[in-house]
């Protein structure tokens, strides 16, 4: 067994990536993003402000989220049984996501389950803090990155593609707060190990991505060793 880290800013094209390098190596492609995007629409759903740390933290007891994986590994995010996976994937949800993301008690609550995944299974798992917290010892620790710009415009196609009606400036703006969140929060902010490698696909094309990371996996995997 083994297990693949992959971090880095929301955009830089990690599931993307994930998910074809799971499909190469028949193993398990983790998003851990769902799990915070999951807390994010619960407390939404109950009007909080997902900024408010004493009220997200109470209402982590009337949360149960779990992973699931089809026959063809594909991941389903349940809250509290019911299958948010396609209610998660709107800017609002990715905000309460970040926001509840910088709450220490959201990430103690949501440490176990990603960790319990790696244990049984060979993964790639991606993230913010997968590298430096939840899989310290991955075989392979990868920082995916770009530039603000190149990550908001394939969040922009991706969102038109699914019919939103988005505006790029917007997206761009969302994506460098987030990154501002993401890398400023006192908890498991968002920056790469000193085993991390760096891999930056500013200007690449999606194929061209996928085979650097791979190659990277390959160079520091020793599989069946
Ligand atoms: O990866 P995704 O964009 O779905 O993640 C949504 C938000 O959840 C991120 O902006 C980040 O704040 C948070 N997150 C995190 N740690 C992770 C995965 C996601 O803090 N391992």
């Amino acid at each position: 067994m083994f297990a693949i880290a992959i971090d880095g800013p929301a955009g830089a094209g990690k599931s993307t990536i994930a998910k074809a390098v799971a499909k190469e190596l028949s193993i398990i492609y983790v998003d851990t993003g769902a799990l915070y995007r999951a807390v994010g629409y619960y407390a939404l759903s109950k009007d909080k402000d997902t900024t408010n740390v004493e009220d997200i933290t109470a209402l982590l007891s009337e949360i149960k989220v779990e992973l699931s994986y089809d026959e063809n590994n594909v991941q389903s995010v349940l809250l509290n049984g019911e299958n948010v996976s396609d209610k998660i994937r709107t800017p609002e949800m990715s905000m309460a996501a970040s926001n509840v993301s910088a709450i220490p008690s959201v990430r103690k609550f949501l440490f176990d389950t990603q960790q319990n995944i790696a244990k049984t299974n060979s993964v790639i798992m991606d993230g913010r803090d997968i590298a430096s917290v939840v899989l310290p010892n991955a075989e392979v620790k990868i920082f995916l990155t770009a530039s603000p710009e190149d990550r908001a415009r394939r969040r922009y196609t991706e969102l038109i593609e699914k019919g939103m009606k988005v505006e790029y400036d917007d997206i761009l703006e969302d994506v460098k707060k987030r990154d501002y969140n993401d890398s400023h929060r006192e908890i498991a902010p968002l920056k790469p190990t000193d085993e991390s490698i760096i891999v930056d696909t500013t200007g690449f094309e999606l194929e061209d991505a996928i085979d650097t990371v791979m190659n990277v996996i390959i160079n520091n995997l020793s599989i069946g060793g």
